[in-house]
């Protein structure tokens, strides 16, 4: 169960073997090939296992290759502007092979923010999300915890229903557990 045997198309493999990574990690080994398999899921993950590549390997995987698309294909939202940077920074590392735009939300255009921020974007400039095929919400009980629940619901109302939806969190509260059943596509339920 190593990177090599997940199917991983050449510019993914090497920018995770470019970042060091032998081995996956247990919650990649877990939802990678979930993920690839094109299943929603909700995943309880904490900082430090892994989770933040969990998602953006396979987030490489489908939006890799020429694409007709002018929008943001992919939309990752975290709690705060902290983790927004990291994340970015993680985007451009682990896909600088795939040849994907990578951008941060602060007051333009791109693919990484946090859903006050974005609510505005949206508002401000018309930002569509008609294009977005893969949405995650990383650190979601953070999310909620900061009071987000309302822009949340109402981003993924915005989103096409054939996106792709993963949601990332270190507990499982009531009103995510809600949020996920009504935002999910049948999520397959990942722990540790
Ligand atoms: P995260 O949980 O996403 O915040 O990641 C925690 C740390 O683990 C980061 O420094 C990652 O670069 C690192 N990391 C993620 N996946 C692997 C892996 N498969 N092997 C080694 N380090 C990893």
């Amino acid at each position: 169960g190593g990177f090599q045997s997940m199917g991983l198309s050449y510019p993914v493999y090497k920018g995770v073997m470019k970042k060091g990574y032998k081995v996956p990690t247990p919650i990649q080994r877990k939802t990678v090939p979930v993920i690839l398999d094109g299943k929603d899921i909700v995943a309880m993950a904490r900082t430090g296992s892994g989770k933040t590549a969990a998602f953006l390997i396979p987030m490489f995987e489908k939006l890799k290759g020429p694409n007709a698309q002018t929008g943001a294909r992919a939309l990752i939202l975290t709690p705060t502007r902290e983790l927004a940077l990291q994340t970015m920074k993680f985007t451009k590392e682990l896909g600088r092979f795939t040849g994907l735009k990578t951008a941060l939300i602060l007051g333009g255009d791109g693919i990484i923010g946090t859903p006050g921020r974005l609510m505005h974007v949206i508002q401000q400039m018309n930002l569509k999300l008609q294009s977005v095929e893969y949405v995650v919400f990383d650190e979601a009980d953070r999310l909620f915890e900061m009071g987000f629940a309302e822009q949340l619901t109402e981003i993924i109302r915005r989103l096409p229903d054939n996106r792709q939806s993963l949601l990332f969190s270190a507990t499982l509260p009531k009103l995510l557990v809600e949020f996920a059943r009504a935002g999910l596509t049948e999520p397959v339920l990942i722990r540790l």
